[in-house]
């Protein structure tokens, strides 16, 4: 609960916890042991509302704005991480990578679903190569053959290929013309042969949600599921991952939450010389140092998220909160993981996993050294990180008529 906001932003607050504990907690464990995708469970999101905040009522969503999206990722984060795993496939880059470039029959056709969690989504755009210059280490190529493009190449960490029913493909349609070479497609795995999406096992995360290594071998796509043009795809897939940062930042503070829920439980229950480890002012020096950072990246992400809702520029803002956010689910996991001494390791404990996650989103989605490349290059003056603000000509997401 927090005073400053809307009792809107609390009822969404509610909605997913509510959501979370009745629907999510109770069976996701299960899921997990049978390594089951949990198909009912996202639809079941998908019917709450859960992915579509951002969203235009237009296409299915609910167009509270990012600032319900960032407390949704939150809670979804601090409750079960690994359930969140496919809320950026479902409710963000995926479908704002259509709504952003697809023409208006794709938008109409493919969003909705998504965002309904009716159909599996992902995004795929990282490479072998690295996906901190995904652009320049891009080597998977689109050839046009008549009314249809074939793919060859190979696409790594492609989170839900092996799930995906409609995904976002981007691949190189001209080697030589760098940036603008690339290009995004809609890929429908399910109905065109030549996808091969193999799940890379992972240490700590989810086994229910994978992510992928993904072969392709004359994959087709027919020209109509295009988005855009081709060289349009680059600056497609950018503007769709700036509001994936900060529901990214969201989701890491939300497993800052829950590592500090956890340290401050066990630190009360572990006894230790006859007293809680928590009366140890040692423990207690990490209980504040936690309560802290996490206070702080809460503001950084909430104020991002409500100067995306006021479409101002946040290009910069959103590199600070992902990388504040981020380091602070690093400490908090840490610092849980030594509360909870041995026990901090053992699979059954939830604490042994969530430093898998806090990880994760120390590097998804742009690494840590590429958010303090941005804050820093803008700092010294050699780039600014919000030039392209209003820029880009493409639809913006919440669109200005219907807010
Ligand atoms: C579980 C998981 C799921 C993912 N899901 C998806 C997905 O669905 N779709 C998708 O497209 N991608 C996905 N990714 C990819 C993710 O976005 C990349 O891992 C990330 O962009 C980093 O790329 P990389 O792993 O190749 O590391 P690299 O780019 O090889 O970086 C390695 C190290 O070098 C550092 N580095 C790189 N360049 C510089 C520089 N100029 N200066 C200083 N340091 C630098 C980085 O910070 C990092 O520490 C996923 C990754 C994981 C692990």
């Amino acid at each position: 609960m927090d005073p400053t906001f809307s009792s809107d932003i609390e009822a969404v607050r509610d909605l997913v916890i509510r959501f979370m504990q009745t629907e999510v907690v109770p069976v996701m464990d299960d899921y997990e042991k049978r390594a089951e995708f949990p198909r009912e469970l996202v639809a079941k999101a998908g019917a709450a509302g859960l992915y579509g905040a951002v969203f235009p009522e237009s296409v299915g969503g609910s167009n509270m704005g990012y600032l319900a999206a960032a407390v949704i990722q939150e809670e979804m984060g601090r409750l079960d991480v690994r359930f969140a795993a496919c809320n950026n496939q479902q409710g963000s880059t995926c479908p704002s990578c259509i709504y952003l470039g697809g023409t208006a029959e794709q938008v109409e056709r493919y969003v909705p679903n998504l965002l309904a969690g009716k159909t599996i989504g992902m995004m795929s755009l990282t490479e072998p190569g690295g996906g901190s210059d995904p652009e320049g280490n891009m080597k998977t190529f689109a050839k046009r053959d008549g009314d249809v493009y074939r793919i060859s190449g190979q696409k790594m960490w492609a989170s839900m290929a092996n799930q995906t029913d409609v995904g976002v493909l981007l691949a190189k349609t001209d080697r030589n013309a760098g940036a603008k070479g690339v290009t995004a497609f809609i890929v429908k795995p399910k109905q065109f042969p030549g996808w091969n999406a193999q799940p890379v096992p992972m240490l700590g995360l989810s086994k229910s949600m994978r992510t992928n290594v993904l072969f392709l071998d004359d994959f087709v796509v027919p020209v109509e599921d295009r988005l855009g043009e081709e060289g349009e795809g680059f600056k497609i897939v950018m503007r769709a991952l700036q509001p994936g940062r900060v529901t990214i930042a969201a989701k890491a503070l939300g497993v800052a939450r829950a590592c500090f829920e956890e340290a401050v439980r066990y630190a009360n229950e572990r006894e230790m010389r006859g007293q809680p480890i928590g009366r140890y002012q040692m423990i207690q020096s990490d209980i504040a140092e936690m309560a802290c950072a996490i206070e702080a990246s809460r503001a950084l992400v909430y104020k991002v998220a409500q100067i995306m809702d006021m479409g101002g520029p946040s290009n910069r803002m959103a590199a600070i909160a992902k990388y504040h956010a981020s380091q602070t689910a690093k400490m908090c996991a840490d610092k849980a993981t030594q509360i909870f001494g041995g026990y901090g390791l053992a699979e059954e404990y939830r604490i042994s996993w969530l430093r898998a996650y806090a990880d994760l989103f120390f590097t998804g989605e742009g690494t840590a050294n590429v958010q303090k490349m941005v804050i820093a290059e803008d700092a010294l003056g050699y780039k600014v990180a919000d030039r392209h603000h209003g820029k880009t000509g493409l639809r913006e997401i919440r669109q200005k008529e219907a807010v």
